[in-house]
């Protein structure tokens, strides 16, 4: 661990690996870094662990006895989870790693692989994850944890679905988001389908975030194309 953050918390990992000599590899090299490491053996514990909460990084195996890394990744960011995942696989196959990222894994590396180079990776995770837990904006506190958006004396509860489309918007506030992206990751819906859901859906955003709705500050339509986060 770097000395200047010797003070800070340790980033808490869970390493889900049902091979016991990789699992306690990995484990004692991340425990080595200064990470504070826990470890378990099959999808379901995992899942288990995961729902607690409090974890900064998964490192997930693909393969595993009982749910499987990718559908537990799917789970968790259908969910509106983002704590990053990196992904562990046999496979080395285009598609497969394809959808391995789609599924909302961080980053993957293919077995066999260095422990060294896993602990790079992890590094590199965390130093560029910092999800925020809170957008502190102008005039306007969203908490997506707690899932509460506060705009001055006022706050009201978000959905589950709000809160993945706001964080989802605020994560890409350097560019416009095209209606299809947010079909295809928000609502996991085919691109091509036509549907209202969407505009139903930001509308009723909008009066719970927006001083005006009519003149939307955060959630701002760009015509024909989709929508851009605000005020970024
Ligand atoms: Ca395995």
């Amino acid at each position: 661990m770097d000395r200047a953050e010797a003070g800070k918390p340790r980033a808490r990992v869970l390493v889900v690996e049902d091979e016991p000599a990789l699992r306690e590899g990995v484990t004692d090299a991340l425990d080595h870094e200064g990470y504070a490491v826990e470890a378990v053996a099959d999808g379901d514990e995992a899942l288990k662990r995961i729902r607690r909460g409090d974890l900064d990084l998964i490192v997930l195996d693909w393969m595993l006895p009982g749910r499987d890394g990718l559908s537990i990744c799917k789970a968790l960011r259908k969910a509106g989870n983002h704590v990053p995942v990196l992904m562990l696989t046999a496979r080395g196959g285009e598609a497969d790693r394809v959808s391995g990222l789609k599924t909302g894994a961080d980053d993957y590396v293919v077995k066999p692989f260095s422990v060294a180079e896993l602990v790079q990776r992890v590094a590199a995770i965390l130093r560029r994850s910092g999800a925020p837990e809170r957008l502190e904006l102008d005039g306007l506190t969203v908490d997506l944890t707690r899932r509460i958006a506060r705009r001055g004396k006022e706050e009201v509860e978000l959905t589950d679905r709000e809160v993945v489309l706001i964080r989802y918007l605020w994560e890409r506030r350097s560019g416009i988001v095209p209606r299809a992206d947010l079909l295809r990751d928000v609502w996991d819906y085919p691109p091509d389908v036509e549907t209202r859901t969407i505009d139903i859906h930001i509308a009723k955003l909008r009066q719970k975030i927006e001083e005006d709705p009519a003149a939307p500050k955060w959630i701002v339509s760009v015509r024909g194309t989709g929508y851009r986060w605000g005020g970024a």
